[in-house]
């Protein structure tokens, strides 16, 4: 089945919806707020499922080109520089990381130029057995399928199940930046009590690091975000303080850490949530992204094979629902383990880490983060994708 879609929501997870629904034949536009896509906003990392998910929308090639390999998930410190664990002498490290603007890019260039309306909110939705009507700041649109990746504090979802509760703080604020520096680093999690540091190759010549900490309250802004960030990892092992000093300040994000309660259902007739919209997570999986380009490729996978679109949204809420959902839980439960640890566990979690053999550990892993990281995407079927 065929039809035309609207995405509200130009990000990552809006684009690759559009960018798989095209793949299979459909009309697409997105509508997107902002008037431009801004160029700041660090990086994140995408395990094997994400890029299969992306390789299932034709973009595998150029996602291994924009990103880098990173062993973060192998390579464990502490503050002191001491190794926990270190990833193995060879082989590939199962992460790829990517400037977000790289990955965003790569998605927006895989869509013809007219596909993305910029600085145009949607304010209003409502739907009949035969169609959805949008309103936003510049018109009326009807269409068949209308789509909500429109992020954590999703319009969409507030419109159609007003009930549903909103994102919950989780005690956790985050510090992102972009460093420019030649140093070479391979990935790598430094965990203090009650904080971690992470650091992702994403470029040659840039290095994206993170600094998670706990947060009594959200909201809390300083004027200079860079300075905070040193104070709380002051001392740190190398190459953290030069990694600090390479950071340009207008790329550094402050963000605090919410995410979503489950909601009942991911969709309502002929529309369909995706994205932070319907499972916004924390980042202690590295997943938010990954799982927003799985819903895309399932998504279009089930619009293909079913007859009518509420059938295909039911099939497409009983596939990523208990998925999203599992995986938000265990995302939260992991950065809480860190970040709200107190003396007695984070010298435990350490010893533990510490004690593991590598080779142990290398047989662990895989079993912990199989079912997350061995998905495998459907087929979509090929590319009638509309001029
Ligand atoms: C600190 C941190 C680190 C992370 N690290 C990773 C990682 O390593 N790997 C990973 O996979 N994920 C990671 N994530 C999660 C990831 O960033 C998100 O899950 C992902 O960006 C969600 O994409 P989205 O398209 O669903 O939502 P968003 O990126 O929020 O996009 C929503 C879009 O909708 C637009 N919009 C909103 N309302 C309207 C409206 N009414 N009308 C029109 N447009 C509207 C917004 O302007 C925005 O462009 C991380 C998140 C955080 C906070």
């Amino acid at each position: 089945m065929t039809g035309h879609a609207i995405v509200i929501g130009g990000g990552i997870g809006g684009l690759a919806a559009a960018v798989a629904l095209r793949r299979t034949g459909w009309q697409v536009n997105v509508l997107e707020r902002v008037s431009a896509f801004a160029e700041v906003g660090a990086g994140l990392s995408q395990s094997p499922n994400a890029m299969r998910a992306l390789a299932a929308l034709g973009l595998g090639e150029q996602a291994r080109q924009v990103s880098m390999p990173t062993w973060a998930t192998h390579t464990m410190r502490l503050p002191s520089g001491r190794h926990l664990m270190r990833a193995p002498a060879q082989g590939d490290p199962p992460l790829r990381a990517f400037r977000r603007s790289a990955l965003h890019r790569l998605l927006r260039q895989a869509l013809p130029e007219d596909v993305v309306r910029t600085g145009i909110e949607v304010t209003g939705l409502t739907q009949d057995a035969e169609k959805v009507t949008i309103t936003h700041t510049a018109d009326r649109q009807e269409a068949d399928l209308v789509i909500g990746a429109d992020g954590i504090h999703s319009v969409t979802r507030r419109l159609l199940w007003p009930h549903a509760p909103g994102p919950r703080f989780l005690g956790y604020t985050a510090w992102l930046g972009l460093a420019d520096t030649p140093i070479a680093v391979s990935g790598s999690m430094t965990m203090g009590r009650g904080r971690y540091f992470l650091i992702h190759p994403v470029a040659p010549g840039q290095v994206y690091w993170a600094l998670g900490t706990a947060a009594d309250q959200p909201g809390v802004r300083f004027d200079d975000e860079l300075e905070q960030v040193r104070r709380r990892i002051d001392g740190w092992h190398d190459p953290i303080a030069t990694l600090l000093k390479a950071t340009p300040p207008e790329q550094v994000r402050h963000i605090d850490i919410h995410d979503l309660p489950d909601l009942p259902s991911f969709t309502s007739g002929r529309v369909a949530l995706l994205g932070d919209a319907a499972h916004a997570m924390s980042p202690d999986r590295g997943q938010g992204a990954g799982q927003s380009i799985e819903d895309a490729v399932v998504l279009a996978a089930a619009l293909a094979t079913h007859g009518t679109v509420p059938e295909a949204l039911t099939a497409y809420d009983a596939q990523r629902r208990p998925r999203t959902q599992t995986t938000a839980r265990n995302a939260r439960q992991a950065g809480s383990q860190v970040i709200h640890a107190g003396p007695v566990a984070h010298i435990l979690t350490a010893l533990a880490l510490r004690l593991t053999p590598s080779a142990l550990w290398e047989r662990l892993a895989p079993r912990a983060l199989g079912p997350l990281w061995d998905w495998v995407p459907p087929t979509l079927p090929d590319g009638a994708a509309p001029k």
